[in-house]
């Protein structure tokens, strides 16, 4: 029986009308809109001004924080405009918007390093850093901070994150069948950073392919791949760390508390090129799916290609398309625009039509307790969400609301149509909020 963490569900797949097609590029943008908030941490202020010439992976933005990470243009052309763009997970953030010149000229500091053997741990956390690499798995947290773990937090273990559990999503799919030396290239790369001998790829057994090409590359590595029981959300980094080591990251800590460090598999293959040809993230894989699309497709974008431009190449809306999801159903957020630029952890985009989308009105709780059951963080969700709905947010922060991962398996399962996990992020949000203030 393949490992696996307590709790979670079973939602339908629905990853088959991508998962067999192979990456295309998506057509070049004419322009690109380069948010400065793309990670989390702080954002980035413009290094350049309207009217300034750019090239291909000349850095655009740039912060003096330690969680933060810069922004390269991903063409080269002409700033037209400072602005504001909406940001598909937040409030509207800062853009350097360029026009394109179509000419693709690469900026002088795009060049290729050193081999892996020759860069120091040091070196190549620099190069991840000034690539401006932050987790491709949606979380957009800066890479080089996880891996500056404290002398107190020695890392014994880093893992690939290839389940993509998110149903409809195949973006790191593809990627892990089309270029799985990269994944095994970047994995050894975050090795050598935190002085791990051995590494290991997860991907759910669902993807038996990616399985497969993924230790054909490994051969004669220090890397083993492991497939994991097919189960939402067996991608969420402790749920992931549990099926593979039985470590339990405590309450309120993260992955390097137990002595380990998780990266997507996008990230890996963003850290291969920067190490090897000194690429910063340009472009990402993106999953165009869901039945209000006409042509579904996994596309290679541009950072900063509009969502609208995206949607257009694969055919359009159809008619009865009612909802845009950046992300999967689970975890993604709907969005009342899709003039807004991708950016580096929009895994996917998901329309949703009149069949698919329907408003429930929410029932009382029948204490079923399947919430409960479900939650891979064993918290009471049932508890959590009335505290929240009648207001009372000392109680929902009592019973560990911020442990939640919004993971969104106490609302798919509740027979009662209860919001809790949009109840739950509420509170959580208050209680950060409150700590912050202190
Ligand atoms: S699943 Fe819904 S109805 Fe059942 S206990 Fe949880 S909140 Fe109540
Ligand atoms: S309470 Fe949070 S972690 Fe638990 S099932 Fe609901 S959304 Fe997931």
């Amino acid at each position: 029986m393949a490992k696996t963490f307590k709790g979670g569900v079973h939602p339908g797949h629905f990853k088959s009308a991508t998962a067999g097609k192979p990456i295309a590029d998506a057509n070049p943008p004419a322009r690109v809109a380069v948010l400065m908030q793309q990670h989390i941490g702080a954002p980035c202020e413009p290094l350049v001004e309207v009217g300034d010439a750019v090239k291909v992976g000349q850095k655009v933005g740039d912060s003096q924080a330690f969680v933060s990470v810069p922004a390269h243009s991903s063409v080269s052309g002409k700033v037209v405009e400072l602005r504001d763009y909406p940001h598909p997970v937040g409030r509207p953030a800062r853009a350097v918007v360029i026009e394109s010149d179509g000419q693709d000229t690469w900026h002088e500091s795009v060049k290729a390093n050193p081999p892996l053997e020759e860069l120091s741990g040091d070196d190549i956390k620099k190069i991840i850093r000034e690539a401006g690499i932050a987790g491709m798995g949606g979380a957009t947290f800066p890479t080089h901070v996880k891996l500056s773990p404290p002398p107190e937090k020695p890392i014994d273990t880093v893992i690939i994150n290839g389940s993509e559990c998110e149903p409809f999503l195949t973006a790191d799919h593809r990627l892990m069948l089309e270029r799985p030396e990269a994944v095994v290239f970047g994995l050894k790369a975050l090795m050598k950073v935190l002085g791990v001998e051995k590494g290991y790829i997860g991907v759910e057994d669902n993807k038996p392919d990616c399985v497969e090409a993924l230790k054909k590359a490994a051969e004669g590595e220090p890397v083993e791949v492991k497939s994991f029981h097919t189960k939402y959300p067996q991608g969420a980094e402790k749920q992931l760390i549990y099926a593979f080591n039985g470590r339990e990251v405590p309450s309120g800590g993260l992955p390097m508390d137990v002595g380990t460090v998780v990266q997507n598999a996008g990230t890996a293959v963003a850290i291969a090129d920067a190490v090897r040809k000194g690429v910063p993230l340009l472009e990402r894989i993106v999953t165009v799916t869901g039945p209000g699309v006409e042509a579904p497709a996994n596309l290679r974008v541009k950072i900063g290609t509009m969502v609208s431009e995206v949607i257009a190449q694969c055919g359009g809306l159809k008619e009865n398309a009612r909802k845009v999801i950046l992300g999967g159903p689970m975890m993604g957020l709907a969005q009342n625009t899709t003039e807004m630029p991708v950016i580096k952890g929009t895994s996917g985009i998901l329309v949703l039509t009149d069949k698919e989308v329907h408003i429930h009105e929410i029932q009382p709780c029948i204490r079923c307790g399947r919430c409960v059951e479900v939650c891979p963080v064993s918290i009471m969700p049932l508890v959590i969400g009335s505290a929240t709905e009648k207001g009372y947010p000392d109680k929902a922060e009592a019973y560990h609301a911020v442990d939640c991962i919004e993971c969104g398996c106490c609302s798919y399962i509740c027979p009662a149509k209860r919001p809790l996990t949009q109840w739950i992020r509420l509170s959580k949000g208050e209680i950060l909020a409150k700590a912050k203030k202190k």
